[in-house]
């Protein structure tokens, strides 16, 4: 069965890697990665190059705080603006 996740080749299952990891689902409970020392091997790889992108990006401050920190200042100006 070509669509058996069990049964899929090497390449088969490296060009839905991105889409599999991209859909956040446990890549370990994957069927060929259960039953491919390859692709495990491979997978590991990839989560190390992953958890080491999202440490970079913890250092990055999400846009939503940089906004409420604009919101600040904003409203500090014109409390400071009133007031004088
Ligand atoms: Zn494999």
């Amino acid at each position: 069965m070509k669509d058996d996740p069990s049964t899929m080749s090497c390449a088969e299952f490296q060009a839905q890697l991105p889409d599999l990891i991209g859909s956040g689902k446990n890549m370990a409970d994957h069927p060929h990665i259960q039953s491919c020392e390859l692709c495990r091997t491979l997978l590991a790889d990839l989560e190390t190059i992953a958890e080491a992108a999202r440490q970079l990006f913890t250092n990055v401050e999400p846009p939503d705080e940089i906004w409420e920190h604009i919101e600040t200042a904003i409203k500090n100006e014109e409390t400071s603006f009133r007031h004088s």
